[in-house]
């Protein structure tokens, strides 16, 4: 294997051949020489090849050479005449592996539309902005995993198929073997003669199972695919994305926040330290002070305010929202943009949330009015993390299930962690295409995952 064009880019010039594989970004001619800048996605930076014409045996194929071809330069590093580069690759042999025709390869030199590039998400990681997202992705990924792994908590795989019904049923993807036919509703299903015996679905989020684990190894987390069949088109929603779900046992809500707030400075801190390159991209190109404003969020304590008062707030405030505020309705996006982005110019962590508009299984305070919520609201994106300290009484729980006309025998094992060394514990979950989203500044979910599944869109 050979080394990354990254790497060689920071070399020092040396008699030494090595080889270069890549893709052509460019390729320029003069009358004796051939410029190519190859790229292989380690880094927005191409490296510059120079090529002799002169070389009769290789005439042939640099003529077959265009933007997008696969190539093998053998050569070595010299000091470049050029101020873009220190070193440039001084060739004396090429292998063309891959053709690109100019005439239909899609991504000549010219910008492309975002909206463009996902009709060809094959394609696009080869363009500077999908690459780029996918190593701050790819950072941040090993970042999340680095800081539970140094603080101890054990990574759980909780189950992609589900059969209990945790949350939100209506949006759901059933998994089911049942001939399609016999789910057309004219007579009722009978699932016993289905795959689980019983109604499965795809995972909307693995908490409940990693309460067990939290429950045993007191502080755990996950890191996998979730599944929502969210009817709704924004850019921040996806029907298949990525979450990460911390728990921890003997916590309370106010561990709980401190942990959110911690952790994500510290991801933050990592993308910032790891990925400078390309958060100076994204700061050129995609969002104006992105990297800044990380910097800034790394810096300052996160804001704490109860649900109560952001709705005060928000009522007193002079803008216009296309959705009134009133108190026992979720906050808009509208409304979490103004708290973080008018108001407090930084992350707010809004607690303690009307009980009818969170979970049933989040801890009743005495008010017996809110819940023992958190949801960590940043700039430019609203919601990036809801959390909260879980019910652990086993009374109250009860009653909260009663209440919300869920029954008792659908968790009895849920129920039996309150029965048996019940702990006050808490978590949060984190939606990491968000995240990413968010420390990029790319505007729309769709662009920070490799294959974005949405409404009517599974392409790839
Ligand atoms: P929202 O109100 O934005 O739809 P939610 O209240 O449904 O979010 P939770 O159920 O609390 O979200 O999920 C935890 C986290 O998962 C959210 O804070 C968010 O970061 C992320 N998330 C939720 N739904 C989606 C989705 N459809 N696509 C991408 N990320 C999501
Ligand atoms: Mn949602």
């Amino acid at each position: 294997m050979n080394d990354r064009i990254v790497h060689m880019l920071d070399a020092s010039p040396s008699e030494d051949l090595i080889q270069v594989e890549g893709w052509v970004r460019t390729k320029r001619d003069s009358k004796n020489f051939c410029f190519f800048e190859v790229n292989d996605g380690s880094s927005l930076r191409s490296l510059q090849v120079i090529l002799d014409k002169n070389t009769s045996d290789i005439a042939q194929t640099i003529n077959r050479i265009s933007t997008g071809a696969s190539v093998t330069f053998t050569g070595h590093l010299v000091e470049s005449p050029g101020k873009n580069q220190k070193v440039e690759l001084q060739a004396s042999d090429v292998i063309l592996h891959g053709e690109a025709p100019a005439d239909t390869y899609p991504l000549q030199k010219k910008r492309h539309s975002l909206e463009f590039l996902r009709e060809i998400a094959h394609l696009r990681p080869r363009t500077n902005t999908i690459s780029a997202v996918a190593r701050v992705r790819n950072e941040l990924s090993y970042a999340i995993h680095h800081y539970f792994h140094e603080k101890g908590f054990v990574y759980v795989h909780t189950p992609i198929i589900s059969a209990s019904d945790c949350e939100g049923a209506g949006e759901m993807f059933q998994v089911t073997t049942l001939p399609l036919n016999s789910l057309d509703g004219s007579k009722p299903i009978d699932y016993s003669r289905d795959f689980f015996g019983k109604q499965a679905n795809l995972t909307v989020s693995g908490q409940l199972e990693a309460e067990i684990y939290a429950l045993a190894l007191k502080n755990v987390y996950t890191f996998g695919p979730t599944f929502r069949a969210e009817n709704s088109n924004t850019a921040r929603h996806l029907a298949e994305f990525w979450m990460i779900e911390p728990e921890m046992a003997f916590c309370t809500l106010e561990g709980d926040m401190a942990v959110a707030e911690d952790f994500l400075k510290h991801i933050f801190t990592h993308v910032l330290e790891h990925c400078e390159e390309d958060m100076a991209f994204f700061t050129k190109w995609v969002q104006k002070g992105v990297a800044e404003g990380l910097q800034q969020v790394v810096e300052k304590p996160f804001i704490h305010l109860p649900y109560t008062d952001a709705v005060e707030l928000l009522h007193k405030s002079p803008k216009e929202f296309e959705y009134p505020v009133a108190w026992g309705h979720d906050l808009q996006s509208e409304h979490e943009k103004y708290l973080t982005e008018e108001i407090f110019k930084a992350p707010v962590i809004v607690t303690d949330y009307p009980k009818e508009i969170k979970a049933f299984y989040m801890k009743l305070n005495d008010d017996g009015k809110t819940v023992r919520a958190m949801d960590v609201l940043v700039p430019r994106l609203g919601e990036i993390i809801g959390g909260s300290e879980r019910e652990s009484r086993y009374d109250v729980l009860s009653s909260r299930l009663k209440e919300q006309d869920l029954r008792e025998d659908d968790y009895w094992w849920y129920l039996d962690l309150r029965r048996y060394g019940s702990v006050p514990h808490a978590g949060f979950g984190l939606g990491f295409d968000r995240v990413v989203q968010y420390v990029t500044g790319m505007q729309n979910i769709r662009d920070v995952i490799p294959f974005p599944r949405t409404v009517h869109n599974a392409e790839f």
